[in-house]
């Protein structure tokens, strides 16, 4: 038996690879939703808006062959007409050619991608509000979940690696060179926050504009189109641009009215009728942020782990997790790419 924490994208796309391979597993999902930092504001339809992940890109194969695989169409970001420059007591700045990188999203919302894995996968073999709080190795793994121990003989960790030594005892069970390592790996994103309006019409399109916004005055300081479909569930998005700290000084309300407002302003004043808005403030999800995420400006991880093979083959213990991949690490596709590392060797 294989014992995998966490069901965000990684701990998913592990077990449905284990299960290709026809090996036997448990998943243990601490929240009471499978897919961790992928979150989504349903608005209708099945559809949902993004209030983690948005976006991948054409160099990332495996996301696009797993969409591909699970008949999950994908769609270009928006980015037809002009973007706007917004700057403290100047007037708004138009120009053309919002976007120039070419970037993915999923259609309907990536929690679709979430929902088409744990559709393959056996139900009884998937565990939600299943936190592990305690694992011990001795001759196989014990973890402790809701106070009732399950045994195992592999462990694979697919969650970010501050979040797992916060919540659980795993330090006791490694050497300190190698929890030094993972203490000092960055969630990717894990102290971000994102505001997100749905409309009825995509009233910024018609003005010509792409939804692209740049804002010196905040409080979102990137703004873009976030439709769930190329077109329908109109809706827009930014990035808040007030660091971690800086939000816990204002109501949540209050950031979510002065984000509409910015909206009006750079939009017109259609913005202020949305169907159904929300604040996401990542900083207050403690399986993917701690409190060295929120001290810390936001970093890409690397964790090479390699010098610690012989620790890891000892003890059984394998990494998946966006931010212990070898490639394209804290991304989804990283999350893919450790799945599929740890999924060959074990
Ligand atoms: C605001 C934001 C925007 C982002 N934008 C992008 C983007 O546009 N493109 C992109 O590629 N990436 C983006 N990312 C990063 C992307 O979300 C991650 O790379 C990806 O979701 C990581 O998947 P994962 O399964 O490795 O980790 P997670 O999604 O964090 O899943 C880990 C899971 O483990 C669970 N867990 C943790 N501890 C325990 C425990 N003790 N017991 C049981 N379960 C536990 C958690 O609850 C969680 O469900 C963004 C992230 C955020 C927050």
């Amino acid at each position: 038996m294989i014992s995998i924490v966490g069901g965000g994208l990684s701990g998913l796309y592990t077990a449905y690879l284990l299960q290709q391979k026809g090996l036997a597993f448990q998943l243990f999902e601490a929240r009471e939703r499978f897919g961790g930092r992928i979150k989504g504001l349903p608005v209708g339809d099945s559809s949902h808006l993004e209030l983690g992940p948005s976006w991948f890109w054409p160099h990332q194969a495996r996301m696009q062959q797993l969409c591909a695989e699970l008949n999950l169409p994908y769609f270009e970001q928006y980015v037809a007409g002009d973007a706007l420059y917004q700057l403290p007591g100047r007037p708004m700045q138009r120009f053309q050619g919002a976007g120039t990188m070419t970037s993915y999203r999923l259609a309907g919302g990536l929690t679709k991608l979430d929902a088409a894995l744990v559709e393959q996968l056996p139900r009884h073999a998937l565990h939600a509000n299943a936190p592990v709080a305690h694992v011990q190795y001795q001759q196989g793994w014990q973890l402790t979940v809701n106070g009732v121990t399950h045994n195992s003989d592999a462990l694979i960790l697919a969650a970010p690696p501050r979040a797992l030594i916060n919540k659980t005892n795993l330090a006791e069970q490694l050497s300190p060179k190698l929890v030094d390592r993972l203490a000092s790996t960055p969630t990717w994103m894990a102290a971000q926050a994102k505001f997100v309006a749905h409309y009825s019409q995509p009233f910024w399109r018609q003005a010509g504009l792409a939804g692209d916004a740049f804002s010196r005055t905040g409080p979102m300081v990137e703004i873009h189109d976030a439709s769930a479909h190329e077109q329908a569930g109109f809706a827009l998005f930014g990035f808040i641009g007030l660091d971690a700290q800086q939000r816990k000084s204002i109501a949540p309300k209050q950031l979510e009215q002065a984000c509409l407002k910015q909206f009006a302003d750079l939009f017109g004043p259609q913005a202020l009728q949305p169907t159904t808005f929300a604040l996401q403030d990542w900083q207050h999800s403690p399986y993917t942020c701690t409190q060295a995420d929120i001290n810390q400006a936001t970093e890409h991880p690397n964790c090479p782990v390699h010098e610690f093979t012989d620790e890891l083959a000892s003890l059984n213990l394998y990494f998946a997790g966006s931010e212990m991949a070898n490639e394209e690490a804290g991304y989804l596709e990283g999350a893919l790419a450790a799945a599929e590392g740890v999924v060959l060797r074990i």
